[in-house]
């Protein structure tokens, strides 16, 4: 990694915690996780890229720090070319293969499939993605450049992605029905940016079917009396004990323990809110 990326990473991944905290750690370093493109070629590989529930692709590369990771399938397909984003998914799985053309093959059940595919031929930022990746001749690689991820991440839940069929299995659906039901598209987004990992503890809950379990929180409670908008920006992704806790007002939000990842920028008035009015409503 060159010193400036580092640098940048580093920025990232390194969250101070406010100075009258009483949290034992008083820097909390988180790890940022790459991004990675898979590029499928039908060409070469001899198929489209299947339309089948779950997620996964396929590579000779070992695969090192993916488990966790997300995955952006591209394809490239006709001439003059024509590229596509197929779906994205949280690596949860990395099998080696025996007697396949590819080593192994990367799954996961978490993420969100385009259908149709995103034409992605004409952003500008994509022709610097397939520049800076040798047209893609790598076929599963990181993405190092941060504003590349945040253009990909504009997808995550937009309009498109979410008349695209389901996001999740039907099975999540069932099991969690109440709050998965009552998600705003702005809170999906919010989850998936963190990787379902609560910005209080880091806890991620894991279902039966393998997909990631997490709850988005208004920071500024939707609705009447306390009419908070249903933005990015007031919106915490939270495991289900740390959500009651706030729905409640049993705990201060301290804006500077929040673990974060790039792209979600958390409101400190929404915040002031919180600890002010939230609080003092619910007499804890
Ligand atoms: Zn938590």
């Amino acid at each position: 990694m060159r010193s400036v990326e580092r640098q940048a990473a580093i920025r990232e991944c390194v969250v101070p915690v406010d100075g009258s905290s009483t949290a034992p750690s008083l820097i909390q370093v988180l790890q940022p996780m790459p991004d990675f493109i898979s590029y499928h070629n039908p060409d070469t590989m001899g198929y489209r890229v299947p339309d089948e529930p779950g997620f996964s692709v396929l590579t000779n590369r070992r695969p090192s720090r993916v488990l966790g990771s997300r995955v952006w399938l591209i394809s490239g397909s006709a001439r003059p070319r024509k590229y596509h984003l197929h779906f994205w998914f949280v690596a949860d799985t990395v099998n080696e293969l025996q007697d396949n053309d590819y080593q192994y093959c990367i799954k996961g059940s978490t993420g969100q499939r385009f259908a149709p595919p995103l034409s992605l031929t004409d952003f500008p930022w994509f022709r610097k993605l397939q520049r800076s990746k040798g047209n893609f001749s790598f076929g599963f690689s990181p993405v190092k450049d941060a504003s590349i991820i945040r253009h990909l991440e504009r997808f995550v839940d937009s309009p498109a992605g979410l008349t695209s069929g389901p996001i999740q299995t039907t099975r999540r659906r069932a099991t969690v029905t109440d709050r998965i039901l009552r998600d705003t598209a702005a809170s999906a987004r919010v989850k998936a940016l963190h990787r379902y990992r609560c910005q209080i503890c880091g806890a991620t809950i894991r279902l039966p079917d393998g997909s990631l379990y997490a709850e988005g929180h208004h920071i500024q409670p939707l609705g009447s009396p306390h009419d908070g908008p249903d933005i990015e920006t007031n919106i915490l992704c939270v495991c289900p004990n740390h959500h009651v806790e706030l729905d409640y007002g049993c705990r201060r939000i301290d804006i500077s323990a929040l673990r974060r990842v790039r792209s979600h920028r958390v409101e400190s008035l929404f915040v002031d809110y919180h600890n002010t009015r939230v609080m003092s409503q619910t007499g804890v």
